[in-house]
Formats: structure tokens, sequence, C-alpha cells
């Protein structure tokens, strides 16, 4: 199917928020606080037949959903999401990094969940019609941007545990200012022994929302000892180091490699994660994939082996890690500087995404 099937119908805000309302959230728009005046929406559903197909596309102000009490995402949390960003470059123009891997991403999650797949020009064009009708809501501040959340939900009213024959998919978005608020320095980071956030053959590597529900608990035992976010780990499979709660994790070696762990199955594959890798590739370093185990980071900042570790995602980019908290023992130091390589590849991958730095591998849409 080609955008071109799928006209949207415009059903525009008759009460959107007043240009100082905007303003003043843009002026500190902070990270998932505030959504704009409006939402894109496609339906789907299976026919008697049993064919599937996706309908009623449009755009509508943004507000609470209808739906019935007994709609399978709010009994089996069928449920997928993506999240990333719209940025305004210096001569007014609107893109999105990468949208195509979220996109696929998107679809490998649906399956994942037995959830329809969506053609990837629907994901698309759902993106440019909400971030059309929104255009004002782009905060053009030093690492700001629009975050954009498109997310699938199972409608259906049933019962039956059976994948819903009634599902939507949605666009929502979000003005964003940096992810931990105020001026970049390293996390803290706690080391997750009593919780796991996925296993083998489960759902870690779909971006549904139950993962993220079964991280809380371990992210408010992170709070609970002054740290930012968690590090989970494979404890069957000798502690090796899987992923942050929201974000994936790099290690850069004293010999130029640069190693983060490999995709297990259990952890989300990480559009940051794909990108850095490619970019540090490009700057000829040693990228290598592969099991790194909670010792190896211990022993390795010990001796100096490790010079900087750090994490990426979408909402937070890249932010180096300061110190990981296993109950009592510190690994690193508290008031570590983030690294010389961590932050090159953070001001480069910026500078691409925000168009002062060359887009060398075409991964800028415009929108
Ligand atoms: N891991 C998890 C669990 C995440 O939620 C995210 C954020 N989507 C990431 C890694 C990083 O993925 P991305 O770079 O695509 O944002």
């Amino acid at each position: 199917m080609t955008a071109t099937d799928l006209e949207f119908a415009q059903h525009l805000s008759t009460t959107p928020k007043t240009v100082e309302q905007r303003e003043a959230i843009l002026a500190d728009p902070g990270f998932g606080n505030h959504f704009t005046d409006h939402t894109a929406i496609v339906d789907f559903s299976v026919d008697a037949d049993g064919k599937g197909g996706w309908s009623n596309a449009r755009v509508e102000p943004y507000g609470p959903i209808a739906l019935d009490p007994a709609a399978a995402v709010l009994h089996y949390g069928q449920e997928i999401f993506e999240g990333m960003k719209a940025y305004r470059h210096a001569d007014g123009s609107i893109w999105t990094f990468r949208a195509d891997a979220n996109a696929a991403r998107l679809n490998r999650s649906a399956a994942r969940l037995a959830l329809p797949q969506l053609p990837e020009p629907i994901f698309l064009e759902s993106l440019r019609q909400l971030v059309s009708a929104d255009r004002d809501w782009i905060p053009t501040g030093e690492g700001e941007s629009l975050y954009l959340r498109p997310f699938m939900i199972a409608t259906e009213a049933f019962l039956g545990v059976r994948p819903a024959r009634e599902v939507s998919f949605r666009v929502i978005a979000s003005p964003a200012g940096n992810y931990f608020g105020g001026e970049l320095k390293p996390v803290s980071i706690w080391v997750s022994r009593n919780f796991a956030r996925a296993g083998r053959g489960g759902t870690g590597a779909a971006k549904c929302g139950g993962n993220y529900a079964a991280s809380l608990a371990a992210q408010l035992e992170a709070e609970a000892n002054d740290c930012k976010q968690v590090l989970f780990l494979d404890q069957f499979n000798d502690n090796a180091v899987e992923e942050l709660g929201g974000m994936n994790v790099f290690f850069v070696f004293k010999d130029g490699s640069l190693v983060t762990p490999a995709l297990s199955g259990t952890i989300l594959e990480g559009v940051t994660r794909s990108s850095v890798i490619q970019l540090g590739r490009d700057r000829g370093m040693n990228v290598v994939e592969r099991k790194i185990t909670l010792d190896e980071w211990r022993d390795g900042v010990a001796t100096g082996d490790i010079t900087e570790v750090f994490a990426c995602g979408t909402a937070a980019v890249i932010t180096p890690i300061g110190q990981l908290k296993d109950g009592d023992e510190i690994i690193g130091a508290p008031d570590a500087r983030p690294g010389e390589v961590t932050m090159s590849i953070r001001s480069q991958l910026l500078g691409i995404q925000t168009g002062t730095a060359e887009d060398v591998h075409g991964w800028l849409t415009r929108l």
C-alpha cells in the first residue's frame, strides 16, 4: 500500500492552545509533560472473511480515547510503541531521523505481540500529517526537538485470549528538552539484582508497554538508591550486561575499541545503538557487538582498560555513565567527567540530527 491509498481526513482542533500557552510550554518543555494540539490515527479491522486492513486515517484534536472497558489492551497488554524525534533545522525545514528503522522495529514488535503489520508509507504519512498540523510545536533550543510517540493498541472488546481483530495506530507528539534535565552530567546507574526485564523467548526485543511496566519496580529501587537509571543483567548468563531501562550501553576501551552487548533477543535494538556502531566504524574504531559481563566492567574500570561508558537512546541521545552502584559497591567515580569519545560521537550525532553536520548516511527524512 502506498501513502496515497489512504487519505487522511483533517479534523483540526477548534480549541488549540493559545500562542502564549504554547510559547510558555516551549520555553521549558522538560520531557513528556506536554502534548501538541493534534493526534494522527489509523484503524485496523478484520472483516468477516478474515481479511485485515487499515482504514479511517485522520488527524483529530488531541484528547482522551474512548475505549470499551473490555478492550484487549486494557486486559492483556497487547500494545507496542516507538519513540523518535522531529528536528527543525536552521532554514525552518523539519526532519526526522532514521524513520525507516523505527517503522521496521514497530513491525518487528507487532509480529511478536500478534498485532498487524503497518505498511511503512502509512507510518511515515502519519508522522507527516501530525507534524504538519503541529509544526509550531517544535522547540529549537539546543538539544530540543519534538518527541514523536507512535503506538498501536488492541481496541477490540473481547475477553478471550487471542489476538484482537480491531486495532488502532496513533501518533502523539510532545515537545522535548534534555531528558535528564539541566546540563549534561554523567548519570548514575543502579544494578538491578532483584528484577529482570526480559527472559529468553520473551518480549525483551519488542518495544511493548509490558516491558516498561516490568522495569518500574527496579526503577523505584534505583531512585531509592540515588540513581537515575537501572542496569539489567542476564543472571543466567554470567551477569552479562543487557541494557538500561530505556537505553543501550557502550564501552570505550583504551585500545580504541568500542564494545556494546550483542543483540541476544532480550534487549531492544536501539536506533541510536546502530547509528553509534556506524559512526564508530566511520572513525576507524574497532566496534564489537559481544557479551560483556559485569565482572569485565568492574575489572576494566579498575585496570583502566575501559576508559568511558555511555548510554544511548532517542530520548537522551548519548549520556555518559558516571558511577554504577551494585549494592554497596561502586564502580567508577561519582564525579567522572564526560569522556572525549562519548562527547565527540554525541556532538556528531546531534549535528546530523539538527542539520549542522553532514548526513553522510542519508539518515534524515524530510517531514
Ligand atoms: N533500550 C530500551 C529498553 C529502550 O526503551 C530504548 C528507547 N527506545 C532504547 C534501548 C534505545 O532505543 P532507541 O535508540 O531506538 O531510542
